[in-house]
Parts: structure tokens; sequence; C-alpha cells
């Protein structure tokens, strides 16, 4: 729920990621692009059928210009959240739900990597859980999250240019795969 009526721009834990998200990569993504999208989602609220909504509730039910920033805000959340220098490993018991859904880790991350390569334009990449409980991932182009399909997102990858552009230049697949080692698992099974 908003302060005052206002989101705020939510705090990194961390300074900077080593060499996997550079400092001035972070400082574009969080500082300017984050940060616009919670601003504009603040100018557009006010009187508007969304005002004093939580932001989950503002993603599944809006459109046009409101639905764009919060989308945007849940999505920049949730993925700058789940990085860490220092991350937690996963869990056995979501382990097992990872050998039970996708047959290993490394078929998961091969999916998950193929579909945030594969995906025109721009847009996110999700591993969330469907209404079972059955872990699954997809694209999601420009703000689209999970919540508005009844799945309860877990874990996401930004593949709008402005995530990788200035440490990786075109070289997509290359950002994907070093995202892997700054997961914090944790964070990431909370969510479930
Ligand atoms: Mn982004």
């Amino acid at each position: 729920m908003p302060t005052n009526g206002q989101f705020a721009l939510m705090q990194l834990s961390y300074e900077n990621l080593g060499n996997t998200i550079s400092q001035n990569t972070l400082s574009f993504h969080h500082g300017k692009h984050l940060k616009a999208y919670v601003d504009n989602l603040n100018k557009a609220l006010p009187g508007s059928a969304f005002e004093g909504k939580s932001l989950q509730e503002i993603v599944k039910t809006s459109d046009g210009g409101i639905f764009n920033n919060a989308g945007q805000v849940l999505n920049h959340t949730m993925y700058f959240e789940q990085f860490s220098n220092s991350p937690r490993q996963m869990s056995d018991k979501f382990a097992a739900l990872v050998n039970r859904d996708f047959g290993s880790f490394e078929a998961l991350q091969q999916e998950m990597n193929q579909k945030g390569a594969t995906l025109f334009g721009s847009g996110w990449v999700w591993l969330s859980a469907d209404k079972e409980g059955k872990l699954v991932i997809t694209q999601n182009t420009n703000a689209d999250n999970p919540v508005r399909h009844g799945l309860t997102p877990l874990l996401t990858f930004d593949v709008w240019e402005h995530a990788y552009y200035l440490d990786y230049q075109n070289r997509r697949a290359d950002y994907l795969a070093a995202l892997w080692q700054l997961i914090d698992w944790t964070t990431v099974e909370s969510r479930l």
C-alpha cells in the first residue's frame, strides 16, 4: 500500500553486483528507469479508480498508462530484490519441486535462458507457480506480470535492452547466463 498515496522507489540492498551488472547499469536501470516508472505512476494515480490500491491489485486490474507504469514498478522491484552479492542457495524442498517439474535445475536454466533470449522486443521471462503449485516459465511482453494470468511470480529476468545494453550490448544470452550467480533463492522461495 502506498504511503501518503505515493509509492516509493525501492532501495537496493547492494551498491554493485560485481562484474555481472555494472554500477553504471544499476545507476541507470534503478536510478533513472525504475524511478521514472515510480514517478509516472504517482502522477497518474490521484483521482483515478486505483488510488489507495496495492501495487499487485493495480497491476492485476488496470490498463493503459497506469498499468504500464505499475507493472514496471512491480517487475523491477521483484528483479532487483532477488539479487545479492552473497546469494543464499536453493533449499532442498524447492530443489525437489524443480526436479519434479523440469527434471533438473540445468533444464530449468536452459528453458529460462532460451525463452529470455528468444522473446521478441521488450519484456520479461518469469518462473512462476500455477494454481496447482506447478512451476512454469513464461515470456511476458512489455510491462506484463504473471499475476495477470493467475500465476504466482517467483523469479524474473528483465530482457528490455536497458537492462543489459551498457554491459553486454547485443549479447542478451550472455547477460541471461550471468544472472544465475546473483540469485538469492531464499528471496525467490519466500514468494511462493
Ligand atoms: Mn528494466
